[in-house]
């Protein structure tokens, strides 16, 4: 008998677009003979669609299209993330389409971001009792709130940029007071961060105090905490981690990213990033970067899938982990399935081992 997988795509996030360019690649590679596929889409507003509406969803999918970069990170996000509101409030009433509950024998949540990556549609998955592929509910929030996630790794000794978090209100209360602090701790170049997202959205790197400004109220737009980190001069190293208890390291890849940095239109709207793999690493960096990519995991308590990124300072040679990511691009042109494909593992069989990790940390917990 075969098999029945959910896969669920869209969503509530600002990574609509970016799941379902995964999801299609998921859908393509899943082996008919092993598997029969229940497309579920969410709808940019929380709806849920199962089968050919979801599936209709998907064809007119694109990444909204890019009118050009500008310096000004307000008209960037404007110009590069289509249709794209921040934090919408809708609630969605039809929220559980019963294929989910009766249909399905494991569920593959292809969502990023906030709604999809946070935890919040694996608890529902916990609350249903399907067996989902990915992080838990606990990884998931952590591994997405970079605040968070940077105290976590803290506490187990991963090397970070330094950083100064904080909140909307406390931005609001007293600016000029936020500015002075972020100026006392860092140095220009910064980047500033709205604490929950992904795929570079809200983020902008800033040279001065007016910028700095203007970029946390950008951010303030699409998160109620935020994060200012110190700017490095950096190569972008990434590798993927698969398993549960026992994770695996795949070989490492470099990002060049084709924009001042990796930002939304870098990463999939020009497409013209290149991805290094295997990256050029020294024996003691390589061992570095494999060392803190199994500790950020098991730090969050992660279990499925994640790509840890690092910063490899160019002055330096120092080696920091940026972030992990619970559900990373996942397209068969994303660096996750890449990673493993140079490690001599296939994109189906990488899903087949997705679904086997499902399974068995589901049993676990019975
Ligand atoms: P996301 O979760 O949206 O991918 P990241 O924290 O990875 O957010 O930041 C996106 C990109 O911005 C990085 O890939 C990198 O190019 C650049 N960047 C972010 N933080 C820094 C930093 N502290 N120093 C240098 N570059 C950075
Ligand atoms: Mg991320
Ligand atoms: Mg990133």
């Amino acid at each position: 008998k075969r098999m029945k997988v959910g896969v669920i795509f869209g969503g509530k996030s600002g990574e609509h677009e970016v799941s379902l360019q995964s999801a299609k690649s998921v859908m393509d590679a899943l082996d008919p003979l092993q598997y029969t596929i229940v497309p579920i889409g969410i709808t940019r507003d929380g709806r849920w669609q199962v089968g050919k509406g979801a599936i209709k969803a998907l064809e007119t999918a694109k990444v909204a299209e890019s009118k050009g970069t500008t310096q000004s990170p307000k008209n960037y996000i404007n110009s590069t993330v289509g249709g794209l509101t921040p934090a919408s409030t809708t609630r969605s009433v039809d929220m559980l389409p019963p294929a989910l509950v009766n249909e399905i024998d494991v569920a593959i949540p292809v969502l990023h971001g906030t709604y999809g990556e946070d935890g919040s549609i694996q608890g529902l998955l916990e609350l249903v009792g399907v067996p989902y592929v990915g992080a838990g509910i606990l990884a998931s929030a952590v591994g997405l709130d970079k605040i968070v996630m940077k105290q976590m790794f803290a506490a187990v000794g991963i090397p970070q940029v330094r950083y100064v978090a904080f909140t909307r209100s406390q931005w609001r209360t007293n600016p000029e007071e936020l500015l002075d602090l972020v100026e006392r701790q860092l140095a220009y170049p910064c980047f500033v961060k709205p604490a929950n997202l992904g795929s570079s959205v809200g983020i902008s790197k800033v040279k001065s105090r007016e910028q700095l400004a203007e970029a946390i109220a950008l951010a303030a737009q699409y998160d109620r905490k935020m994060i200012v980190e110190q700017g490095l001069d950096v190569r972008e190293i990434e590798v993927a981690v698969l398993g549960n208890d026992r994770p695996m390291v795949s070989v490492a890849g470099e990002i060049i990213p084709s924009n001042e940095f990796y930002d939304y239109e870098a990463k999939y709207v020009g497409g013209h990033s290149k991805l290094i793999i295997p990256a050029e690493l020294s024996d003691e960096q390589r061992e570095k970067v494999e060392h803190y990519a199994v500790a950020a995991f098991q730090a969050i308590d992660c279990s499925g899938l994640a790509r840890v990124d690092f910063f490899i300072e160019r002055a330096t040679g120092r080696v920091l982990v940026n972030e992990i990511n619970t559900m990373p691009g996942f397209t068969r042109y994303s660096m996750y399935p890449k990673l493993w494909e140079a490690s001599g593992m296939s994109y189906g069989k990488l899903l087949d081992h997705l679904i086997q990790l499902a399974l068995e940390r589901h049993a676990e917990r019975e």
